[in-house]
């Protein structure tokens, strides 16, 4: 029997629901299986950890987690912290210490949830948007000068290195050949933006020649929002910079149906350090504590966990499962128009594990 050694960081708001909430299903999928268990380990990094040591995560927290198998996130984000301390220094850091390059976000709409593009069919929508995880415009790169005065000046540069832009164009023709469409979307804005947008562009030719049974075209960021709404069912994979995708990705969890069904993994696609997997909705500070967090973005992160590990029969068996509860309209959290809780729906996609459906 294998055993997968999971690390758990809940981080923020309802981070600290949803986390423990994804440990419970995989609980439930390790109970009914005899190939594999999991030993989990809990960290309790995040806002209030600052509040207490002053860092968001300890110096040595990397060395804790480089001989995992896995991470399950949550999210990092505390109305009393600035946002550039909660991001940097605990999601960032983790994402950027282990090169985790590759932010992957499947996105389509789930049986029984209600879109807001009423002109498209679910098929319509299946979508997997690749973002650029390690440089671009969240590479750190710039500065502020003169604070206060009148002539303050302030710049965030957009670093691109042709190593980077390579290495995540070819997992994404890659991703795109795994998929029945093998079809690929090149998203820049190289109409405007002069240098590095061009690069990509270049880059994508050159990459696409190693993939000849890929089909891919390439779309402006602004021209691909539009298209995401009004062409869907003409866009499959996707890949865009770090800030486009963090956009597009946004809006595509918004087209399926809600913010907090939508999942992400965080891939180191070498796999020297472990790779990491959270919801794409944040704290929520709103809705905390109340029992209200929509866990299914967690449990779909949990699904991508499992597929990274080469689980395939426990991710289908995990991804029926959602599907069946997304499917019960009793079991919609209020962000989806109903009254289930967080608690609600872990015990049903539960239930439904241990029945082995
Ligand atoms: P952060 O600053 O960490 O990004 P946020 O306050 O911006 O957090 P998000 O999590 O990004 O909040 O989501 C925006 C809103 O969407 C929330 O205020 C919340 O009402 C709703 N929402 C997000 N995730 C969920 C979820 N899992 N279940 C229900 N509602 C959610
Ligand atoms: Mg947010």
């Amino acid at each position: 029997m294998k055993t997968y050694q999971i690390a758990t960081i809940p981080g923020d708001g309802i981070g600290k629901e949803v986390v423990p909430a994804g440990r419970q299903v995989l609980e439930a999928l390790a109970a009914g299986s005899s190939r594999f268990n999991f030993a989990f380990e809990d960290f309790d990094w995040g806002g209030d950890y600052y509040r207490r040591h002053g860092v968001m995560m300890p110096a040595d927290g990397l060395d804790a987690l480089r001989d995992k198998d896995a991470i399950l996130f949550g999210s990092a984000g505390d109305p009393d912290i600035p946002d550039h301390i909660t991001l940097w220094g605990l999601r960032l850091k983790i994402c950027q210490g282990f090169d985790q390059y590759a932010n992957v976000r499947p996105t389509r709409i789930l049986p029984g949830i209600d879109g807001p593009l009423k002109r498209c069919a679910p098929q319509d929508l299946n979508w997997v948007i690749v973002r650029e995880n390690s440089e671009g415009e969240y590479s750190g790169v710039g500065g502020r000068v003169h604070q206060g005065h009148p002539i303050e000046a302030a710049t965030d540069v957009s670093m691109m290195t042709r190593v980077g832009v390579e290495r995540i164009l070819r997992f994404a023709f890659k991703l795109a050949q795994s998929r029945p469409r093998k079809q690929l979307t090149v998203i820049t804005k190289s109409n405007a933006q002069r240098h590095a947008m061009v690069m990509w562009d270049e880059v994508a030719v050159q990459v696409a020649s190693e993939f000849p049974d890929v089909k891919w075209d390439k779309e402006l960021v602004d021209a691909a929002t539009a298209r995401m709404v009004n062409r869907p069912a003409t866009l499959d994979t996707i890949v865009a910079t770090n800030l486009h995708a963090d956009i597009l990705s946004d809006l595509a969890a918004a087209l399926a149906g809600s913010l907090g069904i939508a999942p992400t993994g965080n891939i180191d696609p070498e796999r020297r350090f472990p790779s990491m997997f959270e919801p794409i909705h944040g704290s929520a500070f709103d809705i905390m504590g109340k029992g209200l967090a929509n866990p299914i973005g967690t449990f779909w992160s949990v699904v991508m966990l499992l597929e990274h590990l080469g689980e395939t029969d426990a991710a289908q068996q995990l991804m029926r499962a959602i599907e069946s509860a997304t499917a019960t309209p009793s079991l919609h959290t209020r962000d989806l128009g109903g009254t289930a809780t967080t608690a609600d729906v872990t015990q049903a996609v539960c239930r439904i594990l241990a029945a082995g459906q």
